[in-house]
């Protein structure tokens, strides 16, 4: 992305950028001072345009015609926050990452914090949320019930209330990087690999400006992902419940045959529709579970690139 001499610096920040015009220059501000107090001259800003409709784009390309260590990357359309991320992680260059919102929910200020942290040997470095303000009772009701069930679901521990924001050292940065699903619940696949992980507790402060860009039906897909990536104990409880309808139609096969013998089966129009919408709907149930995962198994098998690159731009070079 930079000549090929350009020596890789020190830290990368990267940041998935989505209608953002109204945080980005608090928030590159903020950014840049507190890189400049950590690592000099020695680091760079890469900043993730995923399709934005506001003025985001041309906001970027002013702040990175006037600051040659900001990157820009644009990519084709709306891909999502976890591929937009993938994109910036992918194409930054430095020693260690922050990954951050552009919204400054993150806080900028815990840099050194996790900086000291990972001198000390941390490979990743997660902010934990110790709270959440500016967020609806819905979102963070869900989102502790949601981080709870998953804790029970896989064999992979990842920690309850993370989100992205963290520092990696290149070395675990290189082996997500190397991970290629589509279905990319990135919080999940940096616990999976493990090396040293340690949390950083913080508070979570409201969006500076604009809107969220997570739908419920988006955070529904995000969570449905993150339990068929890490977990097919959904499977197996379909099988169970699948198992468990078998035993009860047993017997009440044999309950029908002994009736039919005593010659008492005339009645039973309830009995019978409700046995048929209870087999049914365990049926669509659990077929519905498979299909989850068929779903993603024929998503994963096309093996389609996670983004596109529109344009990169510099202010020392635009390709
Ligand atoms: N984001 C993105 N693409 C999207 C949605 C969000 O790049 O489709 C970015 C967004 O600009 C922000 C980060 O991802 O920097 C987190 O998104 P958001 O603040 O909407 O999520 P929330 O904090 O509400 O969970
Ligand atoms: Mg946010």
């Amino acid at each position: 992305m930079i000549a090929p001499a350009a020596p890789a610096p020190r830290l990368s920040i990267v940041a998935p950028c989505y209608n953002e015009a109204a945080a980005l220059p608090e928030f590159y501000r903020q950014v840049t001072a507190t890189a400049r107090a950590e690592v000099g001259d020695d680091y760079e800003v890469v900043l993730v345009n995923d399709g934005s409709r506001d003025g985001t784009l041309a906001l970027l390309h002013r702040i990175a015609s006037a600051d040659r260590r900001v990157v820009v990357v644009n990519l084709s359309r709306n891909w999502g926050h976890q591929r937009a991320l993938s994109a910036g992680l992918q194409l930054c260059r430095g020693g260690r990452v922050l990954i951050i919102d552009a919204d400054l929910q993150d806080p900028p200020g815990l840099l050194p914090a996790m900086m000291r942290a990972m001198d000390a040997g941390a490979d990743v470095v997660f902010g934990k949320r110790r709270s959440r303000s500016g967020e609806s009772a819905f979102k963070r009701g869900s989102a502790a019930l949601f981080y709870r069930l998953l804790q029970r679901l896989t064999e992979v521990p990842i920690p309850t209330d993370t989100g992205d924001f963290r520092l990696m050292s290149r070395r675990a940065l290189d082996v997500l990087n190397a991970m290629p699903e589509q279905a990319r619940f990135i919080r999940g696949l940096v616990s999976w690999i493990g090396l040293r992980q340690v949390p950083l507790e913080y508070d979570r402060a409201p969006r500076l400006g604009g809107r969220s860009g997570y739908s419920l039906g988006r955070m529904l897909g995000f969570a449905f992902d993150a339990i068929t990536s890490f977990s097919v104990v959904p499977l197996r409880i379909a099988s169970f419940v699948g198992l468990a309808t078998s035993l009860v139609s047993l017997l009440m096969i044999g309950y029908t045959l002994a009736a039919w013998v005593l010659g008492r089966t005339i009645v039973g129009w309830t009995s019978l529709a409700a046995i048929v919408l209870t087999i049914g709907g365990v049926q669509l149930m659990v077929l519905g579970i498979l299909g989850e995962y068929v779903g993603r198994i024929y998503i994963e098998s096309k093996r389609r690139p996670l983004y596109v690159v529109s344009d990169i731009f510099r202010a020392d070079a635009t390709e």
